[in-house]
């Protein structure tokens, strides 16, 4: 399992085939295109699309859980995908004799949702060819208004116990995860640069596809990174969703001859061994 900017990460994504990436420590998942044996534990799973190598393995999640005893799955999806969605689980169940239980909540840009007193979710479009949505981990931290903080302690618990508020409340981006998307969504969502953990896919890394190419497919190609290398102020960076036409080797010498070496630094590929 990696650890990046503080969260352990379980995760397997290739482009086409199959991408779930899972915060164990937050029992979350991201996407499940065919339902790894670890995900099961997942009890939330936020969909980007619904591409099969992000959905596909969406019913096995929710009969795997049902199986063995687990509470129903909470599903956030993007809203134009629900009915379909629906439609498909219901045959699922009339096809299996089962109940596939599941609570399938619709997702739009601008909501939110809470994760506990101090994380919540927030969604926005991504830009892929099918409808997306891309999301972030926002968690809520107190800190001294800066009026007080150059007082020692004892002065700002005299102000407390005097019933001042001392402190201020911050939000703060944890993590996100745009899923499938072109590298244009920075520019909407320029919070992805800021996040301490961004998990961002680059499907294509060479000439064998180019940039154009890989555009009209809606992806990102490491030469856009490259290019926007000194806009990435995250701390950790997970690049995902490589195609299967690179093998390991060459992903890791692709980013060590594109990527400068600040960015390079911050960025784990995610390789097969990394999987499950
Ligand atoms: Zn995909
Ligand atoms: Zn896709």
């Amino acid at each position: 399992m990696l650890v990046l900017a503080g969260h352990a990460v379980q995760a397997v994504s290739v482009g086409g085939l199959e991408t779930c990436v899972q915060f164990p420590g937050l029992d979350l998942a991201f996407d499940i295109g065919r339902c790894p044996r670890s995900a099961v534990q997942r009890s939330r799973v936020l969909i980007t699309h619904a591409h099969l190598d992000h959905l596909g393995g969406i019913a096995m999640h929710a009969a795997t859980r049902a199986l063995t005893g687990l509470e129903p799955p909470l599903y956030l999806v993007p809203a134009e995908v629900v009915p379909d969605l629906e439609a498909l689980l219901a045959t699922w169940r009339r096809l299996d004799r089962s109940r596939l239980p599941c609570r399938i909540v619709p997702c739009r840009p601008g909501d939110t949702l809470s994760l506990g007193r101090d994380l919540e979710v927030r969604a926005y479009r991504s830009d892929h060819v099918v409808p997306s949505i891309g999301y972030a981990l926002w968690s809520r931290k107190h800190r001294l208004k800066p009026e007080y903080r150059s007082l020692p302690g004892s002065a700002i618990r005299d102000l407390r116990y005097a019933g001042t508020q001392v402190a201020e409340e911050v939000w703060t981006p944890d993590l996100a995860v745009p899923g499938d998307t072109r590298i244009d969504l920075l520019d909407q969502e320029p919070t992805l640069l800021d996040a301490r953990l961004l998990v961002l896919e680059a499907t294509f890394l060479d000439e064998r596809v180019t940039v154009a190419q890989c555009r009209e497919k809606g992806h990102i190609h490491l030469d856009e990174i490259a290019a926007r290398a000194s806009d990435f102020r995250n701390q950790a960076i997970l690049l995902t969703h490589f195609s299967a036409r690179y093998t390991p080797a060459e992903v890791r010498a692709l980013l060590d001859q594109r990527l400068p070496r600040d960015l390079r630094r911050r960025v784990t590929p995610l390789l097969p061994r990394d999987a499950r």
